[in-house]
């Protein structure tokens, strides 16, 4: 379960809301929950474990640049959640092999906090086909948790858009010299979701893939995704998606403009921090904004 979807920059629940819905999955038999340093998720994880029963895989990761900075998060971690180890801790979004570089510190401080038994596993997480590319021969890395759907959406090659196949190409030689690798955004950000079994079935069939990060924001979105992965699920199920809404992730956009010239019903701007608005009022939900975005800002949730 990705948590993400609970929190402040998607649906911003109630921390009780969010609690209960993050106890509800790992009563269905969810063991994986992936969070952040930057989404600002811990509370609902710690409030979900509080009634105790459930010790689930904690995954999370930081923006952190410098080995001090990311020391501190991996503490802040290991406190919030009251282990001696974190199971999974990444570098955040490693942007193109220049920013690898340049956050050579933090990626040190992962290494360390490995050795001494803070961090069970170090790796990173991508959206670049080029970073992911790396991985299998990168010293030290022990989990990949790349983006990849089936059809591209967010998927980027050094400052171009990426493909599937690349980033599947990654997936395969990062599991070949022996890496985890677990998927995210396999509905594209919601926006594939639509196309939900079709979507699953692509991810799940690539070789190298030891598990798929699926954001949830309802009981029933737990459901669906527990039917699917016991087999439950009819082949042509289709969510019904006509209650959500587009929504721009503020920590993703980069004020490109690309949305807005796409719109057909001039629904978006940008606001004073160069983040892309959307006027729900003139939204037409025709989608072509996400398509338009280069990084998967643009969600359906
Ligand atoms: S879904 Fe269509 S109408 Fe709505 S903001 Fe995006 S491009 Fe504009
Ligand atoms: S296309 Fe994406 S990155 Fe560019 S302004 Fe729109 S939401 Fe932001």
């Amino acid at each position: 379960m990705g948590v993400l979807t609970v929190g402040r920059t998607q649906l911003d629940l109630p921390l009780d809301a969010g609690a209960a819905l993050i106890r509800y999955a790992l009563s269905r038999g969810i063991n994986f929950l992936d969070t952040a340093e930057y989404y600002e998720t811990y509370p609902y994880i710690q409030a979900a474990l509080k009634g105790g029963g459930y010790a689930p895989v904690i995954a999370s990761k930081s923006l952190a640049h410098s080995y001090e900075k990311m020391g501190k998060a991996i503490e802040d971690c290991r406190a919030a959640f009251g282990r001696d180890a974190i199971d999974i801790f990444l570098l955040h979004e490693v942007r193109q092999a220049p920013d690898l570089e340049n956050r050579a510190g933090a990626w040190q401080a992962l290494i360390d906090a490995k050795a001494k038994g803070r961090v069970k596993a170090i790796g990173l997480s991508t959206h670049h086909a080029d970073v992911a590319a790396l991985c299998a021969g990168l010293p030290g890395l022990d989990v990949l948790f790349p983006l990849i759907n089936f059809k591209s959406l967010g998927i980027r090659e050094g400052e171009n858009a990426g493909t599937k196949e690349a980033m599947a190409g990654a997936i395969r030689a990062a599991a070949a010299a022996g890496k985890g690798v677990f998927a995210m955004k396999v509905f594209g950000g919601g926006n594939l979701s639509g196309d939900y079994v079709e979507a699953l079935d692509y991810v799940t069939g690539l070789p190298g893939i030891d598990s798929v990060m699926i954001g949830m924001g309802s009981e029933k979105d737990v459901d669906d995704a527990v039917d699917y992965f016991e087999g439950r699920l009819p082949e042509g199920y289709r969510p019904d998606v006509s209650q959500k809404t587009l929504r721009v992730d503020r920590g993703d956009c980069e004020g490109c403009g690309k949305c807005a010239r796409h719109c057909p019903s001039r629904s978006i701007t940008l606001d004073a921090e160069n983040i892309a608005v959307i006027d729900p009022a003139n939204c037409l939900t025709c989608g072509y904004c996400a398509y338009a975005c280069p990084v998967r800002a643009i969600i359906l949730i």
